[in-house]
Order: structure tokens, then C-alpha cells, then sequence
């Protein structure tokens, strides 16, 4: 078996971890920025979670054969303060031309409030104007829906990042349709606890097809879990899905999606 981890913040990871993916058959893991847990007190904490993103973390993969990707943005969890989404924003350009960029994310939102929606746009703008793709966050809960459906018309009232280079990414039955219909590619997160199971995810490929989906893990420092993706496969496969069509579903559809990029196309 083979597969990206599309979406894994993987500085809050141990090498165990890394070693458990290498083994388990993963090609590549791509990082979104993310919250730290705490909020970050200033634009110099972003400066250096930057380059820990796209300096240190690539060779701590490296060591177990992994590449390491990484999106940059000011996460929705720290965008109620515009002033300082505004500096962060600003210095994300410096890091653009580094070698393991794939664009921006993961930007969206988190309560759906307006200073979110606000800073979502300049991401929006920042990538738009660089050519980056996008990678979206969005809400948890009762919040999914309502927060999805802002998200969608935003990018279609800004109309400058095509589609097809947006992934929405924790989607679930209620949302899944919405983005497909849209023509972005949806992500759907597997976790223990909420966000979706290995079964959900197997019953939503079967509704709503693969060919702009894909799966991954979103492990983070709370409870989640690195292998979810090859889990979620084995799941597949005892249902009956081929060899093939899995392949395609954990390392094709990625693999498309991020040769979009041509950091990602460069190195695969
Ligand atoms: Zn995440």
C-alpha cells in the first residue's frame, strides 16, 4: 500500500510516528499551518513557526524517507485579531519561494464570525495574487453548514482562484455535496472521536464518488491518529473496493490535486 498524508501537523508528532507512516507505506506528508494550542503573541511567533515549517520539519521527515510539505497561513483560530493577521499575512510572501510550499491553508473558518470571514478574504486575496492553491478549514459541529456555505460564496464572489484549486477540507455527510457541486475538491478527516470515522468515509466515497476527494488524518497534538489514512483503506478493501481504486483514492487524487503545485509535480 502506498498514500499521501495529505494533512498532518506533524511538528506536535513524534518519530515514531513518522517511522509508523514510513512503514505503513506513506509517500509524502503535507503540513497546513495550524494553531499551536495557545495563541501565538506576536508576528515574530509566526516567523518562526514559518520556518520551522519549511526548514527544520522536512528533514526531521527526511529521516525516515518522508517528504514534507507545508501550507502557510494565520489559522482561523487566531484571526480575531485582524491587526495582527494583517502582519502575518504580510511577511507569508518571504516564505512563498521556498522549495516545500504548496500554497495556503489552512485558512477559513471557526465560529464563522466576522473579523474570520474578514481575514479569510486576505488569504484569499494573498493567494489569488501569488497563483498558491488553497487549502480550507471549516467549522466543527452545528457550525459546518452555515460556516461552509460562507466560505463557498466568498470564494465565488472573489472569482480568482479557479475551483479545482480549493480543497475544503473536513467535510462530512451534510457538507460533502455542497463543495462537490461547487467543483472543489472536498477532504475528509478521519478521527477517533468526531470529524469522521473510517466507515463514514467509506460510505461517502460510495455515495458521492472519489474523483475530487481525498482522506486524511488532520493528527495534531489532541486525540488522532497518524495511520487513520491506511486504516480508512483497509476499510475499503474489506467492502470489497479494489486494489486500484484505493490506490487512486489515497495516492492519486493527492497526488493530482497538489501537481497543481509545481513544488509538489518537482519532487514526486
Ligand atoms: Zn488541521
Amino acid at each position: 500500500m502506498r498514500f499521501i498524508e495529505p494533512h498532518g501537523h506533524m511538528v506536535s508528532r513524534t518519530t515514531d510516528d513518522y517511522l509508523a507512516m514510513a512503514m505503513a507505506g506513506c509517500q509524502a506528508v503535507c503540513e497546513p499551518a495550524f494553531w499551536a494550542g495557545f495563541d501565538r503573541s506576536s508576528v515574530d511567533g509566526f516567523y518562526d513557526y514559518f520556518r520551522q515549517l519549511t526548514d527544520y520539519e522536512p528533514k526531521r521527515a527526511a529521516k525516515f524517507g518522508l517528504t514534507h510539505y507545508c501550507w502557510l497561513c494565520l489559522n482561523p483560530k487566531e484571526a480575531e485579531d485582524v491587526k495582527l493577521a494583517e502582519e502575518v499575512i504580510g511577511i507569508i510572501p518571504k516564505f512563498l519561494d521556498r522549495p516545500s510550499v504548496l500554497g495556503i491553508g489552512e485558512i477559513g473558518l471557526n465560529k464563522n464570525s466576522r473579523n474570520e470571514l474578514a481575514v479569510f478574504e486576505k488569504h484569499v486575496d494573498l493567494a489569488a495574487r501569488h497563483g498558491q492553491l488553497i487549502l480550507i478549514h471549516t467549522p466543527h459541529l452545528e457550525d459546518k453548514l452555515k460556516g461552509t456555505r460562507l466560505i463557498i460564496d466568498a470564494l465565488k464572489a472573489d472569482g480568482r482562484v479557479a475551483p479545482g484549486r480549493v480543497i475544503i477540507d473536513h467535510v462530512e455527510e451534510h457538507t460533502i455535496q455542497l463543495v462537490l457541486e461547487a467543483g472543489f475538491w472536498a477532504g475528509m478527516t478521519l478521527y477517533p472521536e468526531s470529524k469522521c470515522t473510517a466507515a463514514r468515509a467509506a460510505d461517502m466515497v460510495e455515495m458521492y464518488g472519489s474523483d475530487r476527494l481525498w482522506m486524511n488524518s488532520a493528527c495534531d497534538w489532541g486525540v488522532s491518529v497518524p495511520l487513520a489514512v491506511p486504516r480508512a483503506a483497509l476499510e475499503m478493501r474489506l467492502r470489497g473496493h479494489s486494489a486500484k481504486a484505493v490506490d487512486a483514492l489515497i495516492y492519486g487524487n493527492p497526488a493530482r490535486f497538489l501537481s497543481q503545485s509545481k513544488n509538489f509535480a518537482e519532487k514526486l
